[in-house]
């Protein structure tokens, strides 16, 4: 990969974000990281980011209109095609359930999200993690299925009223940055539990999730990042011939 010809080669990542910003900015920040820790001197990334609205994700997700989310992102997916992405990654779990259909339709390659971090699973040998995420990502299947059918791996969720406590944390507080620490005491309260009934790791399974709990919170307990796994995946991807 390392050439002397200018400009280099890459392929250009397209970040479809805004679900939310913050969690856009870590993408932003973690594929230059890797890509110029890969690339060595001043090369970082090739990125297009489309910047949607949370205000229109939170209403969609929250109020369940799964079609005009399907609407809304085809659109911004027509708008990374046109600025010239190589591969799309959308930045937020709970909007794959739109975003896999959409990209099942479209030639330009599509990294889901859920991928990497089964692969990161099953390369450590574990069966059963448990998943924390927004509402839709831990009572629906389209994430579960995809762990499950492609990786093998079984997800447990939390309990009901704490599903409710992990879905208000991250849209009352972390997708504005807003990082207490009585809501990390929650989480990793949650995840304790979850240890306790027989996972073995847990997916953070939700992109701002590492910014409030991450492994050194239960360095002996497996965290799955799906910000960081995805991010390294396309760097991987932006790199390969
Ligand atoms: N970033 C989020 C996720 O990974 C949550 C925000 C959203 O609802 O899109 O699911």
């Amino acid at each position: 990969m390392r050439t002397s010809a200018r400009p280099l080669p890459q392929k250009t990542i397209g970040v479809l974000g805004g679900m939310s910003n913050q969690a856009t900015a870590e993408y932003y920040r973690l594929l230059n990281e890797g890509l110029n820790a890969r690339l060595g001197g001043w090369d970082n990334g090739e990125i297009v980011i489309v910047s949607v609205n949370f205000g229109n994700i939170e209403h969609f997700v929250r109020q369940d209109e799964w079609d005009a989310a399907h609407r809304y992102l085809s659109g911004k997916v027509d708008a990374l095609e046109q600025a010239g992405a190589d591969v799309i990654l959308c930045v937020s779990n709970t909007m794959h359930r739109v975003v896999e259909p959409i990209m099942a339709e479209r030639r330009t390659p599509f990294i889901h999200i859920a991928d990497p971090t089964g692969e990161e699973i099953r390369a450590t040998g574990l069966t059963r993690v448990g998943l924390l995420g927004t509402m839709p990502v831990m009572r629906s299947d389209y994430l579960r299925a995809r762990f499950k059918d492609r990786f093998g791996v079984e997800t447990l969720v939390p309990a009901d009223p704490e599903k409710e406590t992990i879905d208000r944390i991250i849209f009352d507080e972390l997708v504005r940055r807003d990082l207490r620490p009585e809501s990390k005491a929650q989480y990793l309260e949650i995840i304790d539990r979850l240890k306790a009934q027989g996972a073995e790791g847990v997916i953070l399974g939700c992109t701002e999730i590492f910014l409030l709990v991450d492994q050194a919170d239960r360095p002996s307990f497996p965290m799955f990042n799906t910000t960081a796994l995805h991010t390294a995946a396309a760097v991987n991807f932006a790199l390969a011939d």
